[in-house]
């Protein structure tokens, strides 16, 4: 057993919206001490031609140094879940057919960013996942999870089914780097990773930050640094109005600047 950190939540190439690559990120990711990507392409125009080069890309750039476990980001009742560690194809359906075919495989599942889905977690989706991302750092910001997440994973974690808290950073581009990672206690396989993560054996890690896969925060403060990130973030995209009329090269290099820890 080594403790592994890596991340979650994230973009390549293969979504329409993700503006690295797969070996590009590697480098990245390498160079930022990472040893593993939980990887989640949006679904929207993935067929099974495009799964299975997911799948052997991920494969041929993974070794005893790095790890990338492919998966995909579903759409469902308006709002995203995150299906991680899918080794086989599966159906296109759409909506919780697909999440229940993805859970029967084995893969892990999280309910991503829960304010776009207005809180909500249906029935029969909280039957599924095995976690709420408490903390996505490209809507919530670098310094905190968020307290509504936070507190919708209160409410839907079960003495009878234990649900974690999770974290990702819905990597996009080079900005959304500098989030939380994940801390697992494990051997260095996929196998290994996943079964660790599925189980809730993992740590939040950001900077000095420890948080436990199922923690006890401290509400006030909790709040404050979440109203205070989202203030932030709210003034960052005002401020983004302002830069709008520069070339894009150089909002980039803003962007880039500004939000490295923000
Ligand atoms: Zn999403
Ligand atoms: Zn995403």
């Amino acid at each position: 057993m080594e403790k592994i950190i890596g991340v979650a939540h994230i973009h390549s190439r293969f979504s329409y919206d993700g503006k690295l690559s797969l070996p590009e990120l590697k480098s990245l990711f390498q160079k930022n001490n990472l040893r593993f990507a939980l990887v989640s392409e949006h679904e929207d125009d993935f067929d099974e031609k495009k799964w299975i080069a997911l799948v052997e890309e991920c494969q041929k750039l993974s070794d005893d140094s790095f790890l990338f476990i492919p998966g995909l980001e579903i759409n469902y009742a308006g709002g995203h879940v995150l299906c991680f560690g899918l080794n086989q194809p599966i159906s296109y359906m759409k909506g919780i057919e697909t999440l229940k075919e993805a859970n029967k495989a084995g893969a892990l599942i999280v309910f991503a960013h829960p304010h776009r889905s207005r809180y909500r977690v249906g029935e029969e989706l909280q039957q599924i996942i095995n976690g709420v991302e408490i903390w996505n750092s490209h809507y919530d910001g670098k310094w905190s999870p968020r307290f509504l997440s936070y507190k919708l994973w209160q409410k839907v974690n079960r003495e009878d089914k234990k649900i974690f808290a999770f974290a990702g950073l819905d990597f996009h581009d080079l900005h959304h780097l500098h989030g939380p990672r994940l801390e697992v206690a494990s051997s260095f396989s996929i196998e290994a990773i996943l079964k660790a993560l599925i189980s809730g054996s993992f740590v939040i890690k950001k900077d000095e930050k420890i948080i436990s896969a199922f923690p006890d925060l401290n509400m006030f403060p909790l709040f404050i640094k979440s109203f205070l990130s989202l203030c932030i973030l709210g003034g960052y995209k005002f401020a983004g109005n302002i830069f709008s009329f520069f070339p894009k090269s150089w909002k980039r290099k803003i962007k880039l600047s500004l939000r490295k820890n923000l």
